[in-house]
């Protein structure tokens, strides 16, 4: 549909963002006067934090993001691009000068025997803080927990679940943890970190179903593509997300795997933007916190008329993994391309008596990606370096980044 340039009057409409996690009330705290809808009960929080109330580290308030008004509890059901209003489950319809889809994303439900679209008993998908809560709640010492899935959300969840006291399992259909930003010799570090708490890795194992009795199902066991049972008194599916991009669709936007954008985080409806993990930006879905942050920080400008465009994020994946007890604590940062192709440079320094590994690949003379976990003394001045993406120093310079510890 076409619709007509905006014209100047139209500047102070209402703002309307439908979404309250971290990038829609980053953009509320930066764009006064914005009508922020928010599906979930709670006020914004800081969705990273969740393994931290999961463990019983932090309360939920502790992680709650700088106070925003939001209609709380409200999910907005229906968008009217032509009379341009949201309608919502309550009820309400309000109408938008400009509309911001901060949607978010959903957890993927593996396509597992036992599993329909109502979750059975003891079965937890990973998202939300009412999820992290049910979790809590669910989990006794000694209870047998099965993670499924070992990217970044598995592990965290794994690593909470196991400093609660349960028997935790961790299955991982691929080759190793956390495959997406780590190099086998850093996930094999993890995975001993891991390991020193009790959790059980299993890697190259597939699951194939859920073994749930009982009026309602209850899960009982993880059943293996071997044949093999694992007994479940709770299973976690962290089997990664998808953007939720439904309402869009619906309101015959451009969708490919997310909502599309361009570089002013606009729609393929000059009136609507998007962003967070909702978005794709230039063919990219990020799913990260540091990107749908930067997105925010770009779009309030726009929205205020002043000149900005998003050109993307490079972005430094990072995770932090908590214990009282220092000996327990794992800082890990990945960015880029942490698998070297034919032709690549990698530098590697590996420090075992401080269980501290720090990798850079180089491609081209540029850093194409690095890995360190343990120590990240180095991470600023690497992150800086990729993130200009300028030539490299000469090689005595470049081991002088890895091991920079920053002045500290
Ligand atoms: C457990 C966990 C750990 C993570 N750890 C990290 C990490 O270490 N580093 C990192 O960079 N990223 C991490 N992430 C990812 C990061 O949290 C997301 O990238 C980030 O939250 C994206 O922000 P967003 O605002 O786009 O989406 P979200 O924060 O998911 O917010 C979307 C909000 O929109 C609401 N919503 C959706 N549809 C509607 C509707 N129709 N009406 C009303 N409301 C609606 C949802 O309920 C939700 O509250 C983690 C995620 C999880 C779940």
């Amino acid at each position: 549909m076409l619709l007509p340039m905006r014209k100047k009057t139209e500047s102070a409409a209402p703002v309307v963002v439908i979404g309250a996690g971290m990038a829609g009330a980053r953009l509320a705290a930066r764009v006064p006067g914005v009508t922020v809808v928010g599906e979930e009960r709670h006020a914004p929080y800081n969705r990273v934090l969740l393994a931290d109330v999961l463990a019983g580290r932090y309360a939920p308030d502790v992680i709650a993001l700088p106070a925003t008004e939001v209609r709380r509890g409200v999910r907005a059901v229906r968008i009217d691009r032509a009379d341009r209003l949201v309608h919502c489950d309550d009820g309400s319809v309000l109408h938008y000068g400009r509309l911001v889809l901060a949607t978010g994303s959903n957890p993927v439900l593996p396509p597992l025997r036992g599993l329909g679209a109502t979750l059975p008993d003891g079965v937890h998908p990973f998202r939300t803080l009412d999820d992290a809560l049910a979790l809590r709640t669910a989990v006794r010492p000694g209870a047998r927990a099965v993670v499924i899935g070992g990217g970044l959300l598995g592990v965290s969840a794994a690593r909470a679940l196991a400093e609660c006291g349960a028997q935790v399992v961790l299955a991982q259909q691929g080759e190793h943890l956390m495959e997406r930003q780590l190099d086998p010799e850093a996930a094999a570090l993890l995975r001993v970190h891991l390991e020193a708490l009790g959790v059980e890795v299993h890697t190259e194992c597939r699951v194939r179903g859920l073994r749930c009795p009982g009026t309602p199902p209850a899960v009982r066991a993880v059943q293996l593509g071997d044949g093999y049972e694992l007994a479940a008194d709770l299973t976690v599916l962290a089997c990664g997300v998808r953007p939720r991009t439904g309402l869009a669709r619906a309101a015959g936007l451009d969708v490919r795997k997310g909502i599309v954008v361009d570089d002013e985080l606009r729609t393929s409806d000059p009136y609507i933007h998007a962003l967070g993990d909702c978005a794709e930006h230039r063919s990219t879905l990020y799913g990260l916190a540091g990107p749908a942050l930067e997105q925010a920080d770009v779009l309030a400008e726009v929205l205020a008329g002043r000149p900005a465009r998003y050109e993307g994020t490079r972005a430094l994946t990072r995770l932090t993994l908590r214990s009282p007890d220092p000996v327990h604590a794992l800082d890990l940062a990945a960015f880029g391309e942490a698998r070297p192709l034919p032709g690549d440079d990698v530098i590697r320094l590996s420090d075992a008596t401080r269980g501290a590994y720090r990798t850079v690949v180089l491609r081209d003379g540029r850093l194409a990606g690095g890995v360190l976990l343990g120590d990240l003394g180095a991470v600023a001045g690497l992150a800086r370096t990729w993130q200009d993406d300028e030539p490299l120093p000469p090689a005595m310079s470049l081991l002088h980044l890895l091991t920079d510890d920053g002045g500290h």
